[in-house]
């Protein structure tokens, strides 16, 4: 329809430049040298002054625009109003020219539920391990991750001053995904993800299990997501809680997008429904390929201690 294109299409669109706004304020408040640091449930769950903003520009810019759909931070935020500085109210058009998947065509406002992970990496950015960042805008219908948005604010920061810094990734299922190179992982090997700052003896046994050539320890959810669409590593795996539905919504859409698969550590698909519990209490598996061969070695000892 050349006359006015699909609301998922104008969702994701506006999706792309709010979460570029997004990685303009993450950079800012590193910049400006005060992060304002909060202990959430403790040191290793962190909110910083990028993370409060960021949600702020987010839920409200999106919210501006299309009023009905659900939006889900994952920060918990006094309400009230938000400055006009906040607010993107742009869109990127060369996502408005594609054309909608024709199973979305006629999806409207109160059916989406977009899930916002403001500052994917909290604890890295504290840290300085900037490329391990990331802002997630996932988009999901009828209980389905469909669509999302990663921006990675500091992708290309080790590449020096001449390098554009930054860029975003988006998928719609159906369409595929967009910003990136789709790179296989080195055939044969099993090169594992998994998270730097929350490992625990099962998240490591689960590892040990499938026989690793090597152990990838780095922060963020959406981080390792880009690790498997760009071919560094072979598997994510997490056999612990912590890992939230904002976290998963939008990588989800993507490494579906291309083919990839993510779910639990049982194998059982994520939920996005906005009423769902928000823990992924039984952990995260997900490979672009072979993803099969790391479901079928989770130890059953692993799984018994993850109730979903
Ligand atoms: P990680 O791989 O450790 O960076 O975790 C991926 C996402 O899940 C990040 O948003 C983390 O904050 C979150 N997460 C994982 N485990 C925990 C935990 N034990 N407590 C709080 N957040 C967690
Ligand atoms: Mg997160
Ligand atoms: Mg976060």
């Amino acid at each position: 329809n050349m006359a006015s294109p699909a609301l998922l299409m104008r969702v994701v669109a506006s999706a792309y430049s709010v979460a570029e706004k997004a990685a303009t304020i993450v950079r800012n408040v590193m910049a400006a040298g005060d992060l304002g640091i909060v202990e959430k449930t403790g040191a290793n769950d962190l909110q910083t002054k990028a993370d409060r903003l960021v949600q702020m520009s987010i839920c409200a810019s999106l919210a501006r625009k299309f009023p009905k759909v659900t939006i889900i931070g994952e920060e918990e935020l006094p309400s009230g109003e938000v400055t006009e500085d906040l607010i993107e109210d742009g869109h990127c058009e060369e996502i408005l020219k594609k054309t909608c998947p024709a199973e979305y065509t006629g999806i409207k406002e109160e059916e989406l539920v977009i899930w916002v992970d403001p500052l994917d990496g909290t604890k890295e950015y504290t840290e300085g391990l900037l490329d391990h960042v990331t802002v997630l805008i996932g988009i999901a219908y009828g209980g389905k991750a469909i669509a999302g948005v990663i921006n990675q604010p500091y992708y290309n920061y080790e590449a020096g001053a001449g390098a554009v810094l930054g860029r975003t990734i988006w998928g719609v299922l159906g369409m595929g995904a967009f910003g990136f190179q789709l790179t296989e992982a080195p055939a044969g090997k099993h090169i594992i993800v998994t998270t730097r700052s929350h490992s625990n003896a099962v998240v490591n046994d689960c590892i040990s299990a499938l026989n690793p050539d090597s152990v990838i320890r780095v922060g963020g959810a959406g981080n390792k997501i880009i690790q498997l669409i760009e071919g560094k590593a072979s598997a994510y795996v997490f056999a612990s809680p912590g890992c939230k539905k904002w976290d998963t919504c939008a990588p989800e859409a993507i490494l579906h997008a291309v083919g990839g698969k993510i779910t639990d550590i049982h194998g059982n698909g994520f939920q996005y429904n906005k009423d769902v519990k928000h823990m992924n209490s039984a952990g995260v598996l997900a490979a672009l390929r072979n993803y099969d061969y790391y479901a079928s070695r989770i130890p059953n000892t692993v799984k018994q201690s993850l109730v979903p």
